[in-house]
């Protein structure tokens, strides 16, 4: 038996199971010689068609995996691998190899920007392949068909969008802080996670049993028979004092000094909406809607986004927060190559791309002025620091509207445009957008990061990364006076909002809204109606 102590605590619970490591597996191909042409082909064959039959049921939840299983029985692949064995000079796993990098390479040369991007596809269908023919396991936490406790290195959105809360009980990683994205995402699927745990994947086996306690950051790797005793009884606790919290939901969102805030989640997708509405939001303070972007196979397009925004804001019965896409930094896409960046924190990232691809970004815009003709929908702009962009932006804004009259299609010509204060340029300037902005959230996420010059997601600066530094806080007090100035309202939507410490500090300094992950949604109404 093992302890293990944790200083900081992404996401609360507690939570014992087996463990599933996740990391990366050796998949260059062996080179073994083999005069047996037939029986390397059926050894390819055979992996080719286990890979089809777990693909099957992959696609059936994620359409993502219908493009892979496409290709995985197409006869390009099939003729390019058998071939290559017939010749005599490649064993089954180098005509694999072999023939899926040409094939990639095939479709990476193509002018079609679509096409293009299936070279990570094939890729993909193609790791596939090679974990069969070699015997290992690949990681996928897609894939995962039983209850664990997940282990990694460090995990990113992309492969966070593929967790299955029924099946994923626990996360522990090595890398990550409390604001990457690993946190808030696994904070809003209520999943136990201690982040910047170093050394674990060493300590951790595939299978070895591990109890979590996510509040008190505990891990006991192999607990004996009294500590896991003391897991169940501590969970019990835990979900009493859940239970608890769950009575105080009728109670609007009120200070003891008489002021009423709002009360809103963060979310990534209608499942975490549908989720968050049962804890009696005020609203929906920030939706990010680059988890709908990670979680497709291509760019959505104004249809598709329509769709899900509309959803939203016909199930919520109060305001939602639409954020424009917010990918560069760590949000990456599937199917869209970024350039390699020294410091993309600092690079192409979020509003920056959706002004340079004006065409994608105002699909968008249309996506997200339609759907705001079935309830009360807001736009917001994140990473600004000019306020030209803003002013670019809201023209794009107009733009559409344009078009959608023109077109015949409803939306709310009065539609909120607001802008997430996130850098250091917004905080110095904030007097000046107060003046073009409808609203403000305060990203103390990123502004954090940006204020005090740390890594958000850097485990061994951790403990400088601090969102209650006097100058975080004096920034956060410039923002709301500068709002209150011009009489607009100003919400938070970085994790501080949620942190317990924070909730009764942002009251006092008048901040009109707290939006946060669905998993301390309950604990914060508690702390709003205990603050002065
Ligand atoms: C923030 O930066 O505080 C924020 C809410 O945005 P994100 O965490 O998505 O960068
Ligand atoms: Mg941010």
């Amino acid at each position: 038996m093992i302890n293990v102590d944790v200083e900081k605590t992404a996401s609360r619970g507690i939570a014992a199971g087996p463990a599933y490591k996740y990391q990366e597996t050796d998949l260059s191909p062996d080179t073994y010689l083999s005069e047996e042409t037939a029986e390397e082909i059926k050894k390819f064959e055979d992996s080719r068609d286990q890979v089809i039959h777990e693909l099957e049921h992959l696609a059936e939840k994620h359409e993502i995996f219908a493009a892979h299983l496409e290709m995985a029985g197409d006869f390009m692949l099939q003729e390019g691998v058998v071939s290559k064995i017939q010749s005599g000079q490649y064993n089954a796993q180098q005509s694999v190899h072999t023939t899926i990098e040409e094939i990639a390479a095939i479709f990476a040369g193509m002018d079609d920007a679509y096409m293009k991007e299936r070279s990570a596809d094939i890729a993909d269908v193609g790791k596939r392949i090679m974990a069969k023919l070699k015997g290992v396991r690949l990681p996928d936490l897609g894939g995962l068909d039983h209850e664990a406790i997940v282990v990694a290195k460090d995990l990113y959105p992309s492969d966070t969008v593929k967790i299955d809360p029924a099946y994923v009980k626990g996360i522990i990683t090595e890398e990550g802080g409390i604001t990457s994205h690993v946190s808030i995402m696994a904070k809003s699927m209520n999943i136990p996670t201690l982040v910047g745990v170093k050394g674990i994947m060493e300590q951790i086996q595939d299978d070895t049993v591990v109890c979590m306690d996510a509040r008190a950051g505990k891990i006991v790797i192999d607990p004996d028979e009294s500590t896991w005793q003391e897991y169940t009884r501590k969970n019990q606790e835990y979900l009493q004092e859940r239970a608890r919290l769950e009575k105080l939901r009728n109670q609007p969102a009120v200070t003891k000094g008489g002021k009423r805030v709002s009360l809103c989640a963060n979310i990534g997708n209608l499942e975490d909406l549908k989720h968050a509405l049962v804890m009696n939001i005020d609203g929906v303070g920030l939706f990010r809607s680059e988890f709908l972007y990670m979680e497709n196979d291509h760019f959505p397009t104004e249809e598709e986004q329509y769709k899900v925004y509309k959803e939203a804001a016909t199930l919520c019965p109060s305001e939602v927060t639409i954020r424009t896409l917010d990918i560069g930094g760590d949000k990456k896409l599937p199917y869209f190559q970024f350039d390699v960046e020294e410091n993309p924190f600092l690079g192409w990232r979020a509003i920056r791309i959706s002004l340079d691809m004006k065409d994608m970004f105002k699909e968008q815009l249309r996506a997200i002025l339609r759907a705001s003709a079935y309830g009360h929908v807001r736009i917001m702009f994140p990473m600004i620091i000019s306020p030209s962009e803003l002013q670019e932006a809201k023209g794009l804004v107009e733009e559409c509207k344009a078009e959608l009259s023109e077109e015949g299609h409803a939306f709310d010509p009065n539609i909120e445009t607001g802008m997430m204060m996130e850098t250091p340029a917004s905080v110095m300037l904030a007097e000046e957008f107060a003046k073009e902005a409808d609203f403000f959230s305060i990203g103390t996420n990123d502004l954090t990061q940006y204020l005090l010059s740390v890594d958000r997601g850097n485990k061994k600066i951790a403990k400088r990364y601090d969102s209650f530094h006097p100058a975080v806080l004096k920034a956060i007090k410039q923002i709301i006076d500068a709002g209150h100035k011009e009489n607009i309202k100003v919400g938070m939507c970085g994790e501080m909002a949620g942190d317990a410490k924070a909730v009764s500090i942002l009251a006092k300094m008048g901040l009109d809204e707290f939006s946060m992950s669905a998993g301390s949604i309950d604990y914060a109404r508690e702390l709003i109606l205990q603050a002065e």
